[in-house]
């Protein structure tokens, strides 16, 4: 019953509530019940709730019952103060504040001031209160509630302020009479903005916490919870609160600090302060703020205090915060404290300090740390001196992080062919960019728009492809007719070079240095540390070369789950003999060019084993369809003609090479054609091409176990495992496996060498994971290609639809996500799910991975974790975020 009582309560005192109250009481509104708990000194007030705005804005009326309560709480707050609102003998202000569950900064409204009218302002001045004090307090209301209550044009206000204050910009230049003349001004302009300000006190507090209520719904806030991902139907909460005054006489001081730097994560105090002065005087601009250090001189005692309570804070909440302070005639007061926003840098270095610090455990501290956080790290920076001296001329949304710099091109197609003809590094700007401007983007270093969100199309491509991006940077004005931007009234012209940091947002003048990225900082080093004692999936990576092995090892990888042997076929001295052996007429040609090749692969082979010393090295064999290793049909025909049309004219010692040329090039088109598909993706490659072609996956499972017998000997300890592409029925495994061992144990025969060594397969297509069971029997360990398993269970082919109508159906929201960056958990997870059950039933302890992009997609390896895989394996880059992402994965899956 007296839960049910509380529940129903649409006013909370701040003695009632709790900190852990905030989706009741906003967090603002949470955590200054929690102050109040923790005895600190806090003004008293209440909270209207959340609960109550939403009912609110349904209706568009105060909800039953409401007001009464606000009265309640507001006799209660009168008796606890010894003054009463509108009473001219002893008024009592309150500020009527404004905050959700997730805090917004500044994008919704706050009343400052309530209480005060023409009555009290009378009274007051005769009691002989400060008429300078008096005035200001009312001309605030005045501006405060005109704007944003009766929706005057704060400009007006605004106006009247700046003829008033002469030259200065300082409101403390502002005198009594200058100040009462405010008054009079804001309240004339109001009435001539056809409202009026309403002198009863009750009303001003009546409309104010409505008028809060609306600044849920109002656009800047509806933009930024667009841009941040926050549900629109949280509702604000209202808190009403005893006035505490920083512009009661110059000992009087207001401040914003966060309790340690939250740029550097240094453990020092950061923050603006200001004397003489009430709290939004600090953000606004009107006036510029000491930094808090002077606070120490000007007031020690109370900076003495306010330190006192900063620790405290940090220690009962477990975190940095930003707090808003006020003094008000000697007496310090705390108004807000919420966990501090903080650049990557910042939270990695927090969460191990607070380790250090025994405040929180290493498994809070690696899940305080964000994927986003590490991947900051991996992103080319700007050199930090470089980026310390440089100019800010804009800043907009960090939508995809990483430095670049280039020269401003506003054209996509401009933009290519300066990148393409002229080697040019490019930055493409737009005021928006759309679908057909891709190919600009693409060809970019960066991108930089005026206008849009984290969800705008320039967004979603830059993220997906790895592009540093800045959006939304709506200070600069694009004049694509003249070819050039203006931003603060400088213009940069098409060629100009500028950079931008895509991990903060930053437009900078000139082009500035990067620095590699390596996982060298100390702190991250440390929470990766942690990461790896928390997980149970191994961490894996994508490497086709020695040197891309090396990399991933520094980067933290545990073992090798895909080599793409293809890609060692595409190397300038080798693809000439790969067409040769695809060109060959008869096995004794083919078998000539497969000789070529046998060593090559064998080197590659070794180095890879040596760089990873032991650790597990999948190797995949041919995978791609033939024709890709050949010219284009277009391009063959075309080479044609010209050698055609050069014969015709050449000279007799010219015509034998030039006739080799031509036979070479009709002898690919006849290849090129004869391989023709019309799907190649779902054509002859993988391991129909191993059982149409044998000779060559047999060359290269030689190759892995001559460069493997030739390790062992020397001391290197090598388990190669052999992985078989695309097979979708478990036939074509046993007609692929049974050749291929075969060749391995005579090389090993050969080699008087004897290995441990695993066949195993790739579960690629639907049809495999479905008989999985089968399977399992003849492969010692899976892998997916959830690459090929995605485009095949939507049947969707990615390189068309991930440019086009994918993105159209990632804006209409009708696919949650890309299901090529994050894996598709119902369809293409279910197959999954299937496949490690029924292969594991088959085999149990069956080892299985993951190996598509997806291995190194924080959500999609939670779902790897969920669905028991082993391992999962990325690029190199993306180890370390797979690494952090495995362990919030097992801190966080339940069973
Ligand atoms: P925002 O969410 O935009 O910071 P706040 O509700 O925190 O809005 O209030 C704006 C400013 O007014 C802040 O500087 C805050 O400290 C100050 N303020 C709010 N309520 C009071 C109060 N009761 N007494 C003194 N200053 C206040
Ligand atoms: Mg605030
Ligand atoms: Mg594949």
């Amino acid at each position: 019953m007296r839960a049910h009582k509380a529940a129903d309560r649409q006013v909370v005192l701040f003695k009632q509530g709790r900190g852990s109250q905030k989706d009741l009481l906003g967090g603002k509104g949470a955590n200054l019940c929690e102050m109040t708990r923790l005895g600190l000194p806090v003004p008293q007030g209440f909270i209207v709730t959340t609960a109550a705005c939403n009912a609110f804005l349904v209706r568009n009326a105060f909800p039953q019952g409401l007001w009464k309560e606000e009265l309640a709480a507001l006799a209660s707050l009168e008796a606890k103060t010894g003054t009463r609102l509108g009473d001219p003998a002893r008024p009592l202000f309150v500020s009527c504040r404004s905050g959700a569950r997730i805090s917004m900064p500044g994008m919704m409204d706050t009343v400052l001031n309530i209480g005060m009218n023409d009555k009290v302002c009378h009274a007051l001045l005769t009691a002989g209160w400060d008429p300078r004090f008096v005035h200001d307090i009312y001309r605030r209301l005045l501006q405060m509630f005109g704007s944003v209550v009766l929706g005057v044009d704060s400009a007006k206000f605004e106006r009247v302020l700046a003829t008033e204050r002469g030259g200065s910009t300082h409101d403390s230049s502002l005198d009594v009479a200058a100040l009462k003349r405010c008054t009079t001004a804001f309240q004339q302009i109001i009435h001539d903005s056809g409202c009026e300000f309403p002198q009863d006190t009750h009303t001003q507090l009546r409309l104010a916490t409505e008028a809060v209520f609306r600044s849920w719904n109002g656009k800047r806030a509806i933009d930024y919870r667009n841009a941040s991902f926050i549900p629109h139907d949280l509702g604000t909460a209202v808190t009403i609160q005893a006035m505490v005054f920083g512009n009661k006489d110059p000992q009087s001081a207001t401040g914003v600090l966060t309790t340690r730097n939250v740029t550097t994560g240094e453990r020092s105090l950061e923050g603006d302060f200001l004397m003489h002065a009430q709290g939004e005087d600090v953000v606004s601009g009107t006036r510029s703020p000491m930094r808090l250090a002077e606070m120490e001189r000007l007031l020690p005692k109370q900076f003495a205090a306010l330190k006192v309570h900063c620790q405290r804070l940090e220690d009962h909440f477990r975190d940095v915060q930003d707090i808003e302070f006020t003094v008000e005639e000697g007496v310090l007061w705390m108004l807000q404290t919420r966990d501090a926003k903080r650049t990557a840098r910042a939270a990695v270095g927090f969460a191990v300090d607070f380790v250090h610090e025994k405040r929180i455990t290493k498994e809070e501290a690696v899940l305080r740390v964000r994927p986003e956080h590490v991947d900051f790290f991996l992103h080319p920076q700007f050199e930090p001196r470089a980026r310390a001296a440089a100019v800010v001329i804009a800043k907009g949304l960090n939508v995809s992080p990483g430095a670049a710099s280039g020269e401003i091109v506003f054209d996509p197609d401009r933009a290519e062919a300066r990148v393409r003809k002229d080697q040019r590094a490019v930055i493409l700007v737009r005021a928006e960019t759309r679908p057909d401007d891709v190919h600009g983007l693409l060809a970019a270093k960066g991108v930089l728009t005026s206008r849009g969100g984290r969800t705008s199309h320039a967004a979603l491509v830059a993220r997906q492809f790895g592009k540093p991006a800045v959006v939304g940077a709506s200070a600069i004005v694009i004049d694509e007719e003249h070819r050039c931007f203006t931003v603060d009234g400088k213009t940069f012209h098409e060629g100009e070079v500028v950079s931008i940091d895509g991990s903060t947002g930053e437009v900078l003048a000139g082009a500035l240095p990067t620095v590699l990225p390596l996982v060298t900082d100390p702190a991250l080093k440390t929470v990766l540390a942690w990461a790896d004692s928390l997980r149970r999936l191994k961490v894996w990576a994508n490497a086709d070369a020695p040197a891309e092995a090396t990399l991933a090892l520094q980067m933290g990888a545990e073992g090798i789950g895909l080599c793409r042997t293809e890609h060692m076929f595409f190397a300038a001295d080798r693809l000439p003999v790969m067409q040769a052996m695809i060109l060959a007429a008869n096995d004794a040609d083919r078998g000539e060019a497969l000789a070529k090749l046998l060593p090559m692969q064998r080197a590659d082979f070794e180095g890879l084993f040596r760089a990873m010393d032991g650790k597990p090295v999948t190797i995949r064999l041919l995978d791609p369809p033939l024709h890709e290793f050949l010219p284009g049909h277009d391009v063959l025909l075309q080479e044609i003609t010209l050698l055609q049309t050069r014969l015709l004219a050449a000279a007799a010692s010219d015509r034998v090479g030039l006739q080799a040329a031509l036979g070479l090039k009709q002898a690919m088109l006849t290849a090129v054609e004869a391989l023709r598909e019309q799907n190649p993706m779902l054509g002859l490659r993988g391991v129909r091409l191993g059982i149409h072609l044998p000779a060559v996956v047999v060359m290269q499972v030689r190759a892995i176990f001559e460069a493997a017998c030739r390790c062992k000997r020397e001391g290197v300890k090598v388990v190669p495992k052999v992985m078989i592409p695309l097979i979708a029925h478990p036939n074509e495994l046993a007609v692929e496996r049974t050749l291929l061992e075969a060749e391995a144990k005579r090389v090993m025969k050969e080699q008087g060498v004897k290995l441990a060594y695993h066949f195993g397969t790739m579960i690629e297509v639907p049809r495999a994971a479905l008989v999985a069971g089968e399977i399992a029997q003849l492969a010692e360990f899976f892998s997916f290609g959830t690459n090929d398993l995605t485009q095949t269970t939507f049947g969707i082919s990615r390189d068309d639809a991930e440019t086009g109508f994918l993105l159209e159906y990632l804006q209409k929201r009708i696919l949650p996500d890309n299901p090529f960056a994050t894996l598709d958990p119902a369809g293409v997870g279910a197959l999954m799910k299937i496949a490690v059950q029924q292969g594991r039933a088959t085999r149990p302890g069956l080892q299985i991975g993951i190996c598509g992009e997806h291995g190194g997609d924080p959500k999609s390896i939670a779902f790897c974790h969920a669905i028991g895989l082993d391992s999962v394996s990325c690029s190199p880059y993306r180890v370390p975020i797979a690494r952090l992402a495995a362990a919030h994965a097992a801190l966080t899956h339940r069973p």
